[in-house]
């Protein structure tokens, strides 16, 4: 892969710097390598120049006629479309997530027991759904909530991958479990409450397992696409973003689904975005309409929750779809994948 690796800067001229002395900074600046470009400024010449040698900030600090270089910080320049022209794509669990096609992702919010988890598989199974998520760490906002089985969940998932054959997706909440988790994942869940958890972060940018980053309970554009910059910087290259909601002064619903995120993450950024429709939601009623919206998006999947029994679920129930909703949902899916000519993974 052909990245970027200099800084950008700006050269901030002296007020009563000359033409010549300008000029002499902008031909330095070239000579380095990247095409500088003037910003505008009145009363003052400002120079911007991209990728440059780290070096280059001394030396033309130094040039007659320069007032400072600022250093622009480097943003997410591994995560940018800019570093990477084609949309980056990954092999997982048999299947694809990026470059074109619909990928599902559907399970139950957190793995209850085994039986539970086997049925949700055969089901997904049977419809050629190829990976399944269950959380086996649960980060709850109630300290009394349900946690998670924890390292007993991670087996159940574990027995009911090797039966099925069905890829796993979970969620990792700290570095001291991401050994085990990665024994078991196919896919390693950051979680929204965990977006920031910038040592979790390091600690998977070693890891070669896939990474879903969720976006952030009220993280911007840039502070999701510069978590994913700490995972490609450190090294791991397969990052997957998942929108899922974000909060707002809107409460109707658990969270504010920004679907419209979806083309502008594609524009900036080479790295597969999915949507969740089910925290993006909070209700079961509105999934399927924010999941079809999803693909009509330009979305490269969704991560749907999906309970045998929503009413007796453990966690998340209200948002979670029964089998004979998710059925229906496929159904519709299907037909408008084929409408759009995209492929349903
Ligand atoms: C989840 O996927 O179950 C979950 C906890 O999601 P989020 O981190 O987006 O709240
Ligand atoms: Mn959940």
């Amino acid at each position: 892969m052909e990245v970027s690796r200099g800084e950008d800067i700006l050269v901030v001229m002296n007020r009563a710097a000359t033409v010549t002395q300008v000029d002499a900074v902008l031909e330095r600046v070239r000579a380095l390598g990247v095409a500088p470009c003037i910003v505008p400024s009145p009363g003052q010449t400002v120079i911007s120049a991209a990728d440059q040698p780290i070096t280059a900030c001394d030396h033309l600090s130094k040039m007659p006629g320069v007032a400072e270089v600022l250093r622009v910080p480097p943003a997410y320049r591994l995560v940018s479309r800019e570093s990477h022209p084609n949309s980056s794509v990954f092999r997982v669990a048999g299947t694809t997530i990026g470059g074109g096609g619909f990928t599902l992702i559907s399970g139950p919010c957190s793995v209850e027991n085994e039986e539970m988890l086997l049925q949700t598989a055969n089901f997904l199974v049977a419809r050629g759904v190829r990976l399944m998520r269950g959380g086996a760490f649960k980060p709850r906002t109630s300290p009394y909530s349900f946690q998670g089985l924890g390292l007993d969940g991670l087996e159940i998932l574990a027995r009911v991958k090797r039966q099925t054959g069905i890829g796993v997706v979970t969620e990792v909440l700290d570095a001291e479990t991401v050994p085990q988790i990665e024994a078991v994942a196919d896919v390693l869940q950051v979680g929204a409450r965990s977006m920031q958890n910038y040592s979790l972060l390091r600690r998977l940018a070693r890891s070669n397992k896939p990474i879903l980053l969720k976006r952030g309970l009220a993280a911007t554009l840039e502070e999701w696409l510069m978590a994913a910059e700490y995972l490609l910087s450190g090294g791991n290259q397969q990052v997957i973003l998942c929108e899922r909601g974000v909060r707002t002064f809107a409460d109707h619903l658990r969270n504010t689904l920004d679907l419209a995120i979806v083309p502008v993450v594609q524009r900036l950024s080479h790295l597969p975005i999915l949507v969740d429709p089910s925290h993006g939601t909070g209700d079961a009623r509105c999934v399927p309409a924010m999941t079809l919206a999803a693909l009509a998006a330009g979305a490269d999947g969704v991560m749907i929750e999906l309970h045998p029994d929503p009413a007796r679920a453990l966690s998340d129930g209200p948002q979670s779809l029964d089998f004979e909703g998710y059925a229906r949902l496929h159904k519709q899916l299907n037909a408008m994948a084929g409408a759009l000519g995209i492929e349903l993974r």
